[in-house]
């Protein structure tokens, strides 16, 4: 008889020595191992609690195993879990019409990652281009935004301006403009007669939370009206509530030909991304043009509904909008003491720390040392973007905390 071997739980400091000889080193993560999560909260393997003010890039708007979106995606796993796109499957019209009602745009392309949806929106605007406005063969060109992050395949980072995220990657994609972001006249300039689209995040996250000026979204919205190309935003990180709005575009009260989105309509399990977009822009795809194992298939559309039935009660909305407040005040309360600026809308903020006090790396160790975990983006400068499921007491605690490893 052989007996199973018992299964050793290994320590934190064990698991990540195996990481780093077992994995590519793309990351350098904060030395902690989540093993559990709930709500707000993770708990590493020692049994120490953090309070996740990252939520995985936004992934995690409901929070960790919410429990409607857990009891969805346990439903679906007893009914049917892939049937790839070659069937249709019963979950998938009843997700492309929840995201129709919660943008207003009309059709759905189902995707999985971010990037996967970018890359999607860039191949939809381009046939677009030489379909309809009649651009002539392989002369399309997309105007994107310096500090962009649209994710890391090898087109999109043939338009990244971060050199990190290039180097050694080339060769690029050509076909792409790059302007300064915030700037019309720029974007203006930039759009010829061979511009199928402008591709820009409402919000530049990665950058570092930069908020564009009042009117700038409504001014893309003209120029790429007034010229005759697309406007696609990209909301896979500002989207689906974080910014006290379903969409940061709507705080102008804007509608793009086509919205990407993604990360948290995934709920936090499984990997959903998709490419809303008006009926005369997706309806250039034709059978055999486009594809994805994967994309749209029934797990990831039940969770994906779920998803769209939170944000359509419009609570998630709301308490981002709330608490947005309640971090806002808190951080202009700390500027001055170690913050030397900070942008926020709703609950996402991007926190600039004075370089003297520390790096953005060192205020997120000192913060995990206080079991508050965040992510420093570049420079001095940390993110933070709490479920916005987080409680007012659980955020002033965070915010009391920050202040701590300020001073
Ligand atoms: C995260 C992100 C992406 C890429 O998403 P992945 O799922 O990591 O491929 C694209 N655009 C924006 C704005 C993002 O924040």
């Amino acid at each position: 008889m052989t007996l199973t071997p018992v299964r050793t739980r290994r320590s934190s400091e064990e698991l990540i020595r195996a990481e780093e000889t077992t994995l590519a080193h793309n990351y350098h993560p904060l030395p902690v191992v989540v093993a559990r999560a709930e709500g707000v909260w993770v708990e590493d393997v020692e049994g120490r609690r953090y309070l996740d003010m990252l939520a995985g890039y936004s992934a995690l708007n409901f929070g960790h195993r919410h429990p409607g979106l857990i009891a969805a995606a346990h439903r679906q796993l007893d009914e049917v879990t892939l049937t790839s796109r070659a069937f249709h499957n019963d979950r998938l019209a009843g997700f492309a019409e929840g995201l129709a009602e919660l943008t207003g745009l009309e059709m759905t392309l189902p995707m999985n990652t971010g990037a996967e949806a970018v890359e999607s929106a860039i191949k939809v605007a381009r046939k677009w281009a030489y379909e309809v406005k009649g651009v002539a063969p392989d002369r399309a060109t997309i105007v994107v935004a310096d500090g962009n992050f649209h994710g890391r395949t090898t087109t999109i980072v043939s338009f990244s301006t971060d050199e990190s995220a290039r180097a050694g990657f080339g060769p690029f994609t050509p076909g792409f403009r790059v302007v300064p972001y915030n700037d019309l006249a720029a974007i203006e300039n930039a759009i010829d007669e061979t511009t199928a689209a402008v591709l820009i995040e409402p919000i530049q996250g990665e950058a570092g939370v930069l908020i564009p000026d009042d009117g700038y979204l409504a001014g893309v919205r003209e120029l790429t009206l007034k010229a005759g190309c697309l406007f696609i935003a990209d909301e896979i990180q500002s989207g689906l509530g974080r910014t006290g709005t379903t969409l940061a575009v709507d705080h102008e009260s804007v509608v793009p030909d086509m919205l990407l989105l993604g990360k948290a309509l995934g709920g936090g399990i499984v990997p959903v991304s998709a490419v809303v977009a008006r009926r005369d822009v997706l309806g250039v795809l034709r059978p055999g043009e486009h594809g994805s194992t994967f994309g749209g298939n029934p797990l990831s559309a039940a969770v994906g509904s779920a998803v769209v039935d939170l944000l359509a009660t419009g609570e998630f909305q709301r308490r981002a909008a709330d608490l947005g407040e309640v971090l806002r005040e808190g951080l202009t309360g700390l500027t001055g003491k170690g913050v030397v600026g900070f942008r926020a809308r709703g609950l996402w903020a991007g926190v600039d720390v004075d370089p003297a006090v520390g790096t953005g790396r060192e205020i997120s160790e000192r913060l995990m040392a206080e079991g508050i975990l965040v992510k420093d983006t570049h420079g001095s400068t940390i993110r933070l973007a709490p479920p916005l499921t987080i409680t007012r007491e659980e955020l002033e605690s965070a915010l009391a905390s920050l202040e701590k490893v300020l001073g």
